[in-house]
Formats: structure tokens, C-alpha cells, sequence
């Protein structure tokens, strides 16, 4: 069978069975960033997909029998991966647009997400609130290309809870990290819980759903954390954050050796050089969401620092009570903020510059690096064979787009989740000709806005869409 490409090409069916052992499905034409420099790069190529694994890149592949996908006009390249998203804070989407981080006495400080987000509004999810919010989420992120992500749930205030994360991400049918992070109440089982989770739900690693143990420093206790997760054989994530006050503990577990390969350090800002060097030295990973650092004050996104130390970050979406959680805002911001540094060093005159980061330095940074450090690299990042088929079409004949002169420079700087035309996940089609499948959309709506209308009315916190932030800019008076 063959599908004519192009979102404009018709009502035509997405192959049946993709992701099926044995199904074969080739995607035919397309111009192929693989992002793994063995296979390289193709300006028209075919990616042939087996089952759930990439079975080969390259030109003309000889595949009888498969479906054939016309990828002719689309990048064809891995899907994203963001390392460090809140799904469950869904429903409250937006409302902290203006906000900063906590309330530091300045007055634009007074709403902020310290206070409203985990102190008002966390507390009081049910579970029935943690599912909806943890789905669309999750099914937001596979429309706009991202493949995988580690879900930072701090919402298990009960077992109850903790599966109610658990199912929304397998009923994603997305590539998803589970992050087992802190809950609150008298309900909560966190940490210890995480020996059942991990039996329960992990203990395969053949699957879509992998584990990952919260550790966050500014919780009282957290050396019980840190060993559980290193009992259970996950990595360890926690945030790191100045604002915070955290560099002064962060710099004792450095310096008591606890920091390893299997720890993933979320936005790294205002830490100690001591702090990042251990954490180099060892092999950490770090996770850099530059929007939400830049935006909230959370300090200057490291993105250098980590650079300069032969670290590879990679790039994460945090928060979408205050922004995007799409994966072109993040590698656009990563690029754009880099260079200003860059370029402003050069203008005043240094002549010991850092490189300027690339097009494809960033993309790597959302796709291998996440991979990497999610220890999902042997399973997702890049289109190599053997790989899980994690593979994105992005539409390059779009308004936005055409004509196609420079593949991964039309990735980072024209492309945004119109051009997300298809979506496979371990070989299954989940988004098809720009429209996501296996979804009722209309009904999921509905039900997150009824858990939203429940969330603001139980946190007492009315529902302002024209809200101004406490210390807005006044606008000039007429003919200023
Ligand atoms: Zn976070």
C-alpha cells in the first residue's frame, strides 16, 4: 500500500498494525536526520521499521511487503525528549504566566509558584485530578514530537495517587520516565512506596515505562531517598536550584561523595564550582529548562558552565503554569541565549571565545543527550537500527518552512508543532497526517476542565483570565 504525503493530500488511513511484531513499515522518501553520526544524514532517504526497532536507514531500501509512508517534503528524524516535565500541573496551565519562582520580597513576587502552585494548589489533588492532567499532558507532548519524557510528579500524597500517575502514562502509549517524586499528607508513602512501584509497575525494563527516584534535597530526610532509589537500581533526580538555598547542602553530598552516573541534576543554577566539578567528575547528567529558568529566577540557565566542564545537557520543559512545553521553544531559547553570550563576548572584544552553538547542537541536546541521560540511549535518541522506532515527520513544505535550504536550521529556527505531521512511538503511528490518534480529545477536554474548575474552587483561588500581575509595568499614558 502506498500514502500519499502531505497533510493537504487527503483523508487517507494511517497503516494498520504499525508497532505490531513482524508489521513492516517503510517511510519512504523523506529527507533523513538521523542524529547518530554512523548512519548520518540523507537528503532523500527511507527509514524501514520492523515491529517496534528501526531495522535500517538509507537510500532505496528494498522492503516487500511493508507499508509504504511518502515521506517526500518531511524531515524524518528521532523524536523529542524532554528530561523534566510536571504533566499533573496540566489543569492549571497559564496561570502563573507572569510568576516567579517564590516570594522574595520584591513586590512582583506575591503570586508566585512556591506558594500558590505547591502549597495551594498540589496539596488538594485527588487522584481522578492527577490522571486527567498526567494523559493530556502526556498527549500534548506526542502531538507537538516529543517521544519521551521524565514526568516530575510531586503529587503522591497516596498510593492512590502514585497509580493514578502510572496509568495515565501507559494510557499515553508514550515513551515516559517515571519520576517518583515527593507527596504531602497524612496519606503520602513516599519514599518507601517506591519498592513497591518499582516491583509492581518496573520491574521490566523491556517497556515503555522506566522508573526514577526523586531526591530532592530541600525535603527533610532525603538520604532515605537517595538509598532507596540507589536499592532499586534507578537513577536519582532531584532539582537544584539557588533560589532555593540549596547550595550549601548540595555542596556537602558533593563533597561526601554521593554524586554518580545515575544522578540526573535538574536547572544547576547558582551551585558552587566545586559542586559542578564533582558532578562532572562523576559522570551526573544535568537537565536545563532555559524558558522557565530565565523566566521565573531560578538564575542564569548554566548552559556554558555545563559546556565548558565537557558536559552535554539537555533540555527540559518544566512547567506549563508558566510556559510551552514544546520542544522547539526549548531548543529555540537554548540556541538564542547561548549566542547572546557568545556574541556579546565577541563584540567586547574577547578573543578567547566558546564555540557558538549550532542548529544541531541543540537538537542532539533534545534528542541524544535526553536520552543519554535518562539511560534510555540504547533504546531511543537517534534513528540507528536496532533502536526502538521513536520517529517524528516534520512537514518542511509548510508555509512556515518552504523552500527546505538547511535541515536541522529549519528544525530549530522556522519549525513549531504545526509542522508535526506524524508520530510513531516503538513503531506505533500515534499522531498521522497532523492528527493524533487513539484519543478523544473532545471528552479528555472536559474532564481536565472539570478537574480544573474543582482545583481552583477547592484551593479557594478564583478563575481570573485577565489577572494582572502585582506589579505590572504601567502602561504609557496617551501620546507618551
Ligand atoms: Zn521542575
Amino acid at each position: 500500500m502506498t500514502f500519499a504525503g502531505g497533510k493537504q493530500a487527503g483523508p487517507e488511513q494511517a497503516p494498520a498494525g504499525s508497532g505490531d511484531a513482524g508489521r513492516r513499515v517503510l517511510i519512504k522518501g523523506g529527507a533523513v536526520l538521523s542524529m547518530d553520526p554512523q548512519v548520518g544524514d540523507f537528503a532523500a532517504a527511507d527509514v524501514l521499521i520492523e515491529g517496534d526497532t528501526v531495522a535500517a536507514v538509507g537510500p532505496n531500501l528494498d522492503a516487500s511487503g511493508a507499508a509504504v509512508i511518502d515521506a517526500r517534503g518531511m524531515i524524518v528524524m528521532p523524536g523529542f525528549i524532554d528530561t523534566h516535565h510536571h504533566h499533573f500541573e496540566t489543569a492549571l496551565r497559564n496561570f502563573l504566566p507572569d510568576g516567579i519562582l517564590v516570594n522574595d520580597g520584591h513586590p512582583h513576587g506575591a503570586v508566585n509558584y512556591y506558594d500558590h502552585i505547591l502549597q495551594k494548589f498540589s496539596l488538594i489533588y485527588r487522584p481522578q485530578d492527577v490522571y486527567i492532567s498526567e494523559l493530556f499532558g502526556s498527549l500534548a507532548q506526542l502531538d507537538t514530537g516529543v517521544t519521551s519524557v521524565m514526568d516530575v510528579s510531586q503529587i503522591h500524597h497516596s498510593p492512590e495517587h502514585s497509580d493514578a500517575v502510572v496509568k495515565a502514562l501507559r494510557d499515553a502509549g508514550r515513551r515516559s520516565v517515571f519520576g517518583y517524586f515527593e507527596g504531602w499528607g497524612e496519606g503520602t508513602k513516599y519514599p518507601e512506596d517506591a519498592r513497591r512501584l518499582r516491583k509492581e509497575y518496573f520491574s521490566s525494563d523491556d517497556q515503555l515505562l522506566t522508573m526514577v527516584m526523586g531526591g530532592e534535597i530541600y525535603i527533610p530526610d532525603y538520604e532515605k531517598s537517595w538509598k532507596i532509589g540507589r536499592d532499586i537500581a534507578v537513577p536519582v533526580a532531584l532539582h537544584v536550584v539557588g533560589t532555593f538555598g540549596m547550595a550549601s547542602t548540595f555542596d556537602e553530598i558533593a563533597k561526601a561523595g554521593w554524586f554518580g552516573p545515575d544522578n540526573i541534576f535538574i536547572h544547576m543554577t547558582g551551585m558552587s564550582d566545586l559542586a559542578w566539578k564533582t558532578a562532572a567528575d562523576a559522570g551526573a547528567h544535568v537537565s536545563l529548562a532555559v524558558p522557565i529558568e530565565m523566566a521565573m529566577r531560578h538564575g542564569m540557565p548554566p548552559l556554558q558552565k555545563a559546556l565548558d566542564l565537557g558536559m552535554q545537557p539537555s533540555l527540559s520543559s518544566d512547567v506549563e503554569c508558566t510556559m510551552t512545553a514544546d520542544p522547539f521553544t526549548l531548543m529555540r531559547s537554548a540556541f538564542t541565549l547561548q549566542r547572546a553570550f557568545v556574541n556579546e563576548a565577541a563584540l567586547a572584544g574577547k578573543d578567547r571565545l566558546p564555540e557558538l552553538l549550532t542548529c544541531r547542537d541543540v537538537i542532539r541536546f533534545a534528542t541524544r543527550e535526553g536520552a543519554k541521560g535518562l539511560r534510555l540511549d540504547g533504546k531511543t535518541g537517534s534513528l540507528t537500527p536496532g533502536k526502538q522506532a521513536d520517529v517524528i515527520l516534520l512537514d518542511a513544505t509548510a508555509i512556515n518552512t518552504t523552500p527546505l535550504n538547511h535541515v536541522p536550521g529549519a528544525v530549530v529556527t522556522l519549525m513549531d508543532r504545526s509542522n508535526v505531521d506524524t508520530v510513531l512511538v516503538a513503531g506505533k503511528i500515534r499522531k498521522w497526517r497532523g492528527q493524533l490518534l487513539d484519543a478523544d480529545l473532545a471528552k479528555l477536554r472536559r474532564e481536565l476542565e472539570a478537574s480544573r474548575d474543582y482545583l481552583f474552587s477547592a484551593a479557594g483561588i478564583p478563575q481570573e483570565l485577565f489577572r494582572e500581575a502585582p506589579a505590572a509595568v504601567p502602561e504609557p499614558a496617551k501620546g507618551a
